[in-house]
């Protein structure tokens, strides 16, 4: 990802969201939404070398695969939350 790509993102509860609606992860998934419903939490970002493309119809059929809770475990990785 380049210094100056910036992922934008309004799901607040995600542990990724920053201030000003971003996503602080340093790499996501996105899926259509029928793959990323059908696959368990695991499949991320990191398998996606791995994984055959999802074509989606139109934006309506996408999802980020790379949501983890607020609450969830912290130390998922090196990002904090900016608060
Ligand atoms: S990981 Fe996905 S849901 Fe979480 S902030 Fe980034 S784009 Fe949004």
């Amino acid at each position: 990802m380049s210094q100056n790509q910036h992922i934008h993102c309004l799901v607040d509860s995600c542990h990724y969201w920053s201030d000003g609606n971003r996503c602080q992860a340093n790499e996501i998934m996105v899926t259509s939404d029928s793959f990323g419903a059908s696959q368990p939490d695991e499949v991320d970002a990191k398998q996606s070398m791995a994984l055959s493309p999802t074509p989606a119809n139109t934006c309506m059929d996408t999802c980020c695969k790379t949501f983890v809770p607020h609450e969830g475990n912290i130390e998922v990785d090196e990002i904090e939350r900016m608060t």
